[in-house]
């Protein structure tokens, strides 16, 4: 097996064998050797339906034709500039003719540096220091949100090398109780700059929230010098064209975006009302930069994707979202099975509980051992998704009938522990 191989040999040169933790799920991860479309393909040569889809970008399939030949053209023409170009003035269009919030756009390099960037920014603006954050809600890799979060980082509390100063300043509650906010807002209201939220959480699986949430959310930051931010990274471009935003009506004042914005390329975006935006360096003070912001291949990734999100993509989205669900639903009344399908459009997930799921806690009542099997099974028979109960399966507009067929017979045995 020259992935098991190649496992073995990675372990000596890179932290577990990897470059990002969930990525290492025992007995050893399969290694890449090609993908189109809907599949993966190993260095074995085994063929699998992908609905990680490196983690949400690749709405469009793997190795998208029109996507390939725009990053080919401009790749002959140079690679990265370190100077503006027209295309960023482009995609800026795009993204702001869509998404409801966005008056102005900076692009970066990952969610990450989007998320870090937009706190950064709504402390500036509100000259507070303090930020809410959902518990098990996941926003990157940075200090300022690193604490009890989900995706890779579901279960540690928190993470070495996070000083408790930064996170004194960060405060956690569950999702979808408004109590929990207004009490804290009565409390701490006058030292909160921000709340930080993702409208659907993604990186605990598939959390929706529930109704008038997200307008409660909106109305009580409205009220109280409190920065909204949406980190639509996941669900931006993608559950409709204006991501959750439109979906259910609530503007934010800020929105960050990631994975789908590239094309499959690496970016991150923050956006928002320019009364905001214009205190970012250096039209303002508010310090933010990078050697590869904006960067040409990543940005003409992005436009060829974008341009290609038209009302039949989402409306197809919807549908084979909804086949899944179902499918997966008919599966488990089949088996006198209650575990809980969540999803919509292309983003869904299967807990292994019987308990309803509506926040971080409740999430985490599922069985991560029978998840584990489901994983296994799935993968023995062809099947790809992400490694962890706490993560979101995506589908692609490369996913036909047949994968979908095939799929729910590996979930048929999957499910059967
Ligand atoms: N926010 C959310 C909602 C995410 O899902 C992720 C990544 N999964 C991030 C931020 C961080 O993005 P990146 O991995 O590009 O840094």
């Amino acid at each position: 097996m020259k992935s098991e191989e190649l496992f073995k040999e990675a372990k000596n040169y890179l932290p577990g064998g990897v470059d990002s933790p969930v990525r290492a799920y025992k007995p050893y991860p399969f290694f890449a050797k090609e993908a189109k479309g809907s599949k993966i393909i190993d260095v074995d040569g085994n063929s699998y339906i992908d609905y990680c889809l490196a983690y949400g970008p690749l709405v469009l399939g793997h190795a998208n034709e029109k996507i390939m030949g725009k990053v080919v053209e401009q790749l002959k023409i140079g690679s990265a500039y370190g100077v503006p170009t027209e295309n960023e003035i482009e995609l800026a269009k795009l993204v702001i003719k869509k998404v409801p919030c966005a008056e102005m756009v900076r692009f970066v390099n990952s969610g990450t540096e989007a998320t870090m960037s937009a706190i950064r920014l709504a402390r500036a603006a509100t000259s507070k220091k303090k930020i809410i954050k959902f518990e098990g809600s996941y926003h990157g890799a940075h200090d300022y949100v690193l604490v009890k979060s989900g995706s890779g980082a579901a279960g540690l509390p928190d993470s070495p090398g996070v000083p408790e100063d930064t996170t004194k300043n960060t405060v956690l509650i569950p999702f979808n109780n408004k109590e929990a906010v207004v009490d804290l807002i009565e409390r701490e209201g006058d030292d909160i700059a921000a709340i930080i939220v993702e409208p659907i959480m993604g990186n605990v699986g598939f959390i929706p929230p529930k109704e008038d949430y997200l307008k409660f959310l909106r109305e009580i930051t409205g009220q109280n010098n409190i920065i909204l931010i949406f980190d639509e990274v996941i669900t931006g471009f993608r559950i409709a064209e204006g991501g959750a935003q439109e979906y259910f009506g609530v503007t934010p004042d800020l929105v960050t975006f990631g994975k789908i914005l590239g094309g499959g390329f690496p970016i991150g975006a923050l956006a928002g009302k320019k009364e905001f935006m214009e205190m970012i360096a250096p039209a303002g003070t508010v310090y933010q930069a990078g050697t590869f912001n904006g960067n040409p291949v990543s940005i003409t990734a992005g436009l060829a994707m974008l341009n290609q999100l038209n009302d039949n993509f989402y409306a197809e989205s919807e549908r084979k979202g909804k086949l899944i669900r179902t499918g997966i639903q008919d599966i488990l009344s089949d088996n006198n099975l209650d575990f809980k399908i969540a999803g919509l459009s292309s983003m869904f997930q299967l807990y292994f509980t019987d308990k309803e799921v509506y926040d971080y806690a409740s999430a985490k009542s599922a069985d991560t051992e029978k998840f584990n099997h489901y994983f296994q099974t799935l993968l023995k028979n062809g099947v790809f998704i992400p490694p962890s109960q706490f993560e979101c399966c995506f589908i692609s507009s490369m996913h036909d009938k047949e994968d979908i067929q095939k799929t729910l017979e590996a979930v048929e045995k999957a499910i059967k522990v």
